[in-house]
């Protein structure tokens, strides 16, 4: 999981820029009316994202009596159109993830965004930015319209959860043909059992170890020929040497990526530094 900075735009302004071009009269006063509601909707959510008390925001079908949850998720469509007020502060959203890369599985692509608190179920926060995350595709579809229902059912927010600084992603080598990689969670000492619950939750929901391993397997097979050619001239010692010089590198740049990980790994399996990295006949 990677941090992005806080969104400063105002929601208030995000919402009436989005409902702007709404030209059903009635609608539009009625949207117009609940601004001030958005409004507290952000705050709440901006006071309990940091306390662990998203799961106690109230899922709401009508709103201020007359206002649709259906009618605001098709604000947030109104959002994402072409050309459209809204789609200005959409594609800053979108952009604001380094490389492109999406902040939840530190991996795939961003394609588009992934609404936090679902707006099937809290319909008041389709438009709020500090609700809005870009997102890959497939880990927009593993959060779907699920909700937390307990703290430690709050998957990792990039905009208010910071863990960059501590390894916390390990994995280990099994010891097959060819050897294979899983990851895991393993939090420091210093996190509270709370952080460590929703970092693995976070792992679980989205998962990331089926992805990261798959990601590995192909690793592998990328640096064989040269695992060999290593072994061949400095037996352990130099492939050991080698990866450690890999784990080095990619951990300067991402102290939790799946390669950062993999390559730690590779590094302290004395099985795999003598051999164990060969595809065998079978
Ligand atoms: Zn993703």
């Amino acid at each position: 999981m990677r941090r992005l900075p806080v969104p400063i735009d105002n929601p208030g302004n995000v919402f009436i820029d989005c409902i702007d071009l709404v030209r059903n009269t009635n609608l539009k006063a009625r949207l117009t009316e609940i601004r001030n509601l958005v409004i507290e909707a952000a705050d709440e959510f901006e006071e309990k994202v940091t306390t662990g008390q998203l799961h106690t925001v109230i899922r709401e079908t009508l709103i201020n009596g007359n206002v649709t949850s259906t009618e605001l998720q098709d604000v947030y469509e109104r959002m994402v159109r072409k050309g459209t007020l809204g789609r200005k502060i959409y594609d800053k959203l979108i952009i604001a993830s380094p490389s492109g890369i999406c902040p939840l599985c530190s991996h795939r692509e961003v394609t588009q965004i992934d609404h936090y608190l679902p707006k099937a179920e809290y319909p008041r926060l389709s438009v709020v930015p500090i609700n809005l995350v870009p997102s890959c595709s497939d880990c927009n579809k593993s959060k779907l319209t699920k909700f937390p229902q307990a703290p430690e059912e709050e998957t990792l927010h990039p905009y208010f959860d910071n863990i960059e600084n501590d390894v916390w992603l390990t994995a280990t080598v099994t010891q097959s043909n060819p050897a294979s990689f899983q990851f895991q969670v393993t939090p420091p000492d210093h996190w509270d059992p709370l952080l460590s619950d929703r970092v693995r939750f976070h792992f679980n929901s989205l998962s990331l170890n089926k992805l990261y391993s798959t990601q590995a397997a192909v690793e592998l097979v990328q640096i064989n020929f040269r695992l060999i050619k290593i072994y061949a001239v400095s037996g352990s010692p130099g492939v050991r040497q080698y990866l450690l010089e890999g784990a080095e590198s990619r951990s300067h740049a991402n102290l939790n990526s799946w390669q950062t990980a993999m390559y730690k790994a590779m590094t302290a399996d004395n099985w795999f530094c003598d051999g164990g990295f060969r595809f065998l006949p079978i």
